[in-house]
C-alpha cells in the first residue's frame, strides 16, 4: 500500500525512532509498504519517520540512479561488491561510522518536494545493520549510496538534511522552508479538528 510522505513541519520527522526488537508480520507489511511508498515518489531512499512511524527501519534503493552521472561504490568484508546486486536494501538500527573526509553533494528529501541543496557528509561510510531477515549485515559504501545511508540513519535519529545546511544556504532557503511548515501545520490542524 502506498503510504503518505510525511512532509517538513509535522513533529514525527523530529522524532528518535525506536529500535525495532523483532521482525513482526507488522514490520514486514511496513517494509513492504515503505518500498511501494519510495518507488511510487521516484526516492532512492525512504525513513520510517517519513511515513509517520518513529522506528529504526529505512528502505533504500539506489539502482534506478544513472550510475554514471551519481555512481556508488560497496565494499563487503574487505572486497568490491557489485551495488545493484546489493538492492534493495533494508537497514534496521542501522549504525553509520564515516571513514573519510567529508565532500559536497547536491541532495534533495520527500519530505521538502523541490527543495534541494549542496550538502556535505563523508564519502565513505561502514554500516552495521538488520536486514528484513533480522540477520545482521555489515559493508562499507561510497557515493550516492553512502550519501542515501547517511540521510536515511539521520532520519531515523529525527535529524534532517536542512540541520546539515550551511547558514547561508538555509538562509536563502527560509522563505520556502517556513511555507512548507506552515502549510503542513494548517493540514494537520485541518485534520485533528475533523476527528
Ligand atoms: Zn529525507
Amino acid at each position: 500500500m502506498i503510504l503518505p510522505v510525511v512532509k517538513y513541519g509535522n513533529p514525527v520527522l523530529r522524532q528518535k525512532g525506536a529500535r525495532i526488537e523483532a521482525i513482526t508480520p507488522e514490520i514486514k507489511q511496513l517494509i513492504a509498504d515503505m518500498f511501494e511508498t519510495m518507488e511510487a515518489a521516484d526516492g532512492v531512499g525512504l525513513a520510517a519517520q517519513q511515513i509517520g512511524r518513529a522506528v529504526q527501519l529505512t528502505v533504500i534503493d539506489v539502482s534506478p540512479v544513472d550510475e554514471k552521472e551519481r555512481p556508488s561504490t560497496l565494499e563487503l568484508e574487505g572486497k568490491p561488491a557489485d551495488v545493484k546486486a546489493f538492492m534493495p536494501l533494508v537497514l534496521i538500527n542501522p549504525e553509520v561510522k564515516p571513514v573519510n573526509a567529508p565532500v559536497n553533494g547536491g541532495e534533495g528529501c520527500l519530505s521538502f518536494p523541490e527543495i534541494y541543496a549542496e550538502i556535505s557528509r563523508p564519502e565513505s561510510v561502514e554500516v552495521t545493520a538488520l536486514n528484513a531477515k533480522g540477520e545482521r549485515i555489515q559493508f562499507r559504501c561510497g557515493g550516492l549510496l553512502a550519501k542515501a545511508v547517511q540521510h536515511e540513519v539521520d532520519h531515523l535519529n529525527g535529524i534532517l538534511f536542512i540541520d546539515r545546511m550551511d547558514q547561508k544556504t538555509k538562509a536563502e532557503l527560509k522563505p520556502e522552508l517556513d511555507f512548507l511548515q506552515a502549510e503542513t501545520k494548517a493540514e494537520l490542524l485541518a485534520q485533528a479538528k475533523k476527528k
